[in-house]
C-alpha cells in the first residue's frame, strides 16, 4: 500500500451520543479520506462540553457503522502543551492581546453603528499598559488575535472559493483554556490533516482558522463543509427530536437512511466504490425521526 502522510479526520465533541446527522458527517469524512488514498484519524475534542461515557459510546457507534481509523484516537485534553506552545509563539510575535470584555460589553459595543455582526469590535486592542494592569485586577484576561489579515479565502469542495472575515477572535479563553479555533488548527497541522470534512455550520469559521494556521506557518487544508441534518421544522437535528441515535434507530435502519440520503449503496465498501463528491446532495438532509423516513432538499 502506498503510504501518504496526508490525512482526513472526524473530530466529535464528546457531549452525548452522535445523532444521524453527526454519523452521516463521519461517514462522509471517511469516504472523502479513503477515496483519495488518505489516512483517516479520529480526534476527541474534549476541551469543553464533555459528558461522561459519551466518548466510548461515540467510538462504538462509529465502529458499528464500519468506519476505521489509522491511529488510536487522540484527545485534545492530552495535548494542552501543544496549544500553549502555539499561543506562546503568537504572543511572542506580538499577535495576541489581552481582552477584558464581558459578553455584555461586546454585545453593547457591537450594536454601535458600522459594526459588523458577530465580529469583535476591538475594544481592548489599543489599551495602554497602565489600563491593562488596572483591568487585570478586575477580571482575568482572554487573549485575542491581533489579526493582520481581515479576510481569508479557503477552497471548499462543495462551496468553491470561500472568503470570510477574520476578526480579533479569542485564541486563549480567560480561564486559560485554548479556544476551539486554536486547538483545531494546531491539531490538524500536527496530525498531518490536509482534508477537513465537517458540518457546514463551521464554514464561516474556516477563514479564521486557516488565517490563524497561516500565521503559525501551517499550510491551509482543503475543506469540504457538508450539509447538516435538519428536523422537519427546518431546525438543526437534535436529540430531543426523537429517535435519532444509532441505538434508537437500529444499525440497519440508520445505515439505510444515511446512505440513501447520500444516493449511495448501503454498505461502506460499495459506497466507497461509488463515491463522487460532485454528486453529493447540496441541500440539508431533512430527517423525520418519528417515522424514520427522510427526504433530501434540492
Ligand atoms: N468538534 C467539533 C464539533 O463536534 C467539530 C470540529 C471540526 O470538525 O473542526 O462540532
Amino acid at each position: 500500500m502506498e503510504f501518504t502522510a496526508s490525512a482526513g479526520r472526524f473530530a466529535p465533541s464528546p457531549s452525548g451520543d452522535l445523532h444521524l446527522g453527526n454519523l452521516r458527517t463521519a461517514v462522509l469524512a471517511w469516504l472523502f479520506a479513503r477515496s483519495t488514498g488518505r489516512r483517516f484519524l479520529l480526534r476527541i475534542e474534549d476541551l469543553d462540553r464533555v459528558r461522561a461515557g459519551s466518548e466510548a459510546g461515540q467510538i462504538r457507534d462509529l465502529e458499528r457503522l464500519g468506519l476505521d481509523w489509522d491511529e488510536p484516537p487522540q484527545r485534545q485534553s492530552d495535548r494542552l502543551e501543544r496549544y500553549q506552545d502555539a499561543s506562546g509563539r503568537l504572543r511572542d510575535a506580538g499577535l495576541l492581546y489581552e481582552c477584558f470584555c464581558t459578553r455584555r460589553d461586546i454585545a453593547q459595543a457591537a450594536s454601535a453603528p458600522h459594526s459588523i455582526p458577530g465580529e469583535y469590535p476591538g475594544t481592548c486592542r489599543e489599551l495602554t499598559e497602565t489600563e491593562r494592569a488596572e483591568r487585570r485586577s478586575e477580571r482575568p484576561a482572554a487573549w485575542r488575535l491581533r489579526t493582520p489579515l481581515h479576510r481569508f479565502t479557503v477552497q471548499d469542495e462543495l462551496h468553491g472559493s470561500y472568503q470570510g472575515p477574520v476578526d480579533d477572535f479569542v485564541v486563549v479563553r480567560n480561564d486559560g483554556t485554548p479556544a476551539y479555533n486554536l486547538a483545531v488548527v494546531v491539531d490538524d497541522a500536527a496530525q498531518g490533516i490536509d482534508q477537513v470534512v465537517r458540518g457546514d455550520d463551521l464554514l464561516s469559521s474556516a477563514p479564521r482558522q486557516a488565517a490563524l494556521g497561516s500565521l503559525l506557518g501551517f499550510a491551509t487544508p482543503y475543506y469540504a463543509h457538508v450539509p447538516l441534518a435538519l428536523n422537519p421544522q427546518g431546525q438543526r437535528l437534535a436529540k430531543r427530536d426523537g429517535a435519532v441515535t444509532l441505538s434508537e434507530v437500529g444499525l440497519d435502519a440508520a445505515r439505510g437512511l444515511i446512505f440513501d440520503s447520500l444516493g449511495l449503496p448501503p454498505s461502506l465498501a460499495e459506497a466507497l466504490e461509488a463515491f463522487d463528491p460532485q454528486e453529493l446532495p447540496r441541500g440539508p438532509w431533512v430527517v423525520h425521526p418519528t417515522t424514520v423516513g427522510q427526504e433530501a432538499l434540492s
